[in-house]
């Protein structure tokens, strides 16, 4: 089976939201420094963009899709037998002999009494969204194109390239025709802004002397460093009183237009079938199953013919769930449910005349137990 792809598929969905670097087509973010726009109540009303802000702009043609028919389900049964008993003590060896504690002597002494399989599914609904926001922002004004005349797009309209499927990203656009010159809020115009060290007056307070103009050591003496006059020059501003203001670079004025910020998520849903085995199930998260199934589809209907009536339980409510959270606030892009065939096997072996159970999961024949016989005393603490 497809290992690598399996855990690829994992990765994609614990990995921190990525994009490719260069899809990343704000121009703002490298040159702005922290710019920002005036407040909104001095920005002009862009028609189709009356408010504005964190709320999400719903998809203008929600519910015009329809889920495509139902995936075939598997023909073959999935009944597969318990490993066998040299398959059950390899591993019960290998993991014995990665415990640096654990005794050898039960593992090679041990006689098995029943080996039991408990095949478990795993079922994943994958919704991979987009939502769309917008806000104002602005970048320092140094003689740009400002295309503040014609009609600005609906924020829907615009095309935006995904970059990946079922990946997490976010991309920042201008909205064409919202592009105005305001004079900047921060400065009031001035381009520079007061130097917050030395509020205004260029110079602070000398560090050698703490501003006495003294020292006292090796004997009392005028200070070198600010001639006695206890100040010396601003570092901060070189003695003029103002720095260069943050927001618009010193030009005075900003280049204001309404930004469209477009977010891609993949949203998860799984289930494990637990069969009550008294196998801890979120050991699972970490390994590997067999694929059955994988639908993929811009909206997938439920599985409805799983031989496993449980799964079919399980995929109509994560789908119908998934529609209702995500359809009225979201477009939904493309969606991917999958089934897995996770192997477990509950080995019962006796040794010293007593019963112990140890389980061997996942197609890594990794071993779980919770009553290993043979532990030295410092097992107990770790
Ligand atoms: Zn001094
Ligand atoms: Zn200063
Ligand atoms: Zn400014």
């Amino acid at each position: 089976m497809d290992r690598t792809h399996l855990l690829s598929d994992q990765d994609e969905v614990h990995s921190v939201p990525s994009c490719p670097a260069g899809s990343y087509a704000d121009p703002n973010t490298e040159a702005n420094n922290g710019a920002t726009a005036p407040p909104s109540d001095l920005m002009p009303v862009v028609p189709g963009y009356e408010r504005l802000g964190p709320n999400i702009i719903p998809p203008s043609d929600f519910g015009s899709r329809q889920p495509e028919a139902p995936p075939r389900a598997p023909e073959r049964r999935f009944d597969i037998p318990a490993i066998s008993e040299e398959l059950a003590q390899e591993a019960f060896t290998n993991y014995v002999s990665s415990k640096c504690c654990y005794s050898s002597k039960p593992v090679k002494e041990m006689v098995f009494t029943d080996l039991q399989s408990l095949n478990t599914y795993r079922y994943r609904l994958e919704t991979f969204t987009e939502t769309r926001t917008t806000e104002w922002d602005s970048e320092p004004y140094n003689g740009q194109v400002v295309d503040g005349v014609g009609m600005a797009p609906a924020a829907w309209s615009i095309p935006v390239p995904i970059p990946s499927l079922f990946q997490d990203c976010k991309k920042s656009i201008r909205v064409p025709h919202t592009s105005t010159v305001k004079g900047c809020h921060s400065c009031l115009n001035l381009g520079r802004s007061a130097c917050s060290k030395c509020v205004n007056s260029g110079r602070t307070r000398c560090g050698h002397c703490s501003g006495t103009g003294w020292r006292s050591s090796p004997e009392r003496q005028r200070c070198g460093s600010c001639s006695g006059s206890g100040m010396i020059r601003c570092h901060s501003c070189g003695g003029v009183g103002s720095i260069t203001c943050k927001t618009c670079q010193g030009h005075g004025k900003l280049l204001c237009f309404i930004k469209l910020i477009v977010t891609w998520k993949n949203n998860m849903h799984v289930s494990v079938i637990d069969k009550g085995s008294g196998f801890p199930v979120d050991l699972l998260d970490q390994i590997t199953g067999e694929k059955l199934l994988t639908d993929m589809a811009p909206m997938v209907y439920p599985v409805v013919n799983f031989p496993d009536r449980s799964v079919n339980a399980v995929s109509e409510s994560a789908v119908r769930e998934h529609q209702a959270q995500f359809c009225t606030t979201c477009r939904i892009l493309q969606q991917r449910q999958t089934i897995e065939l996770i192997p477990i096997t509950r080995v019962h072996y006796i040794w010293k005349e007593k019963t112990h159970i140890y389980f061997v999961y996942g197609t890594e024949h990794k071993v779980f137990t919770k009553d290993y016989p043979a532990k030295c005393c410092c097992c107990s603490i770790l």
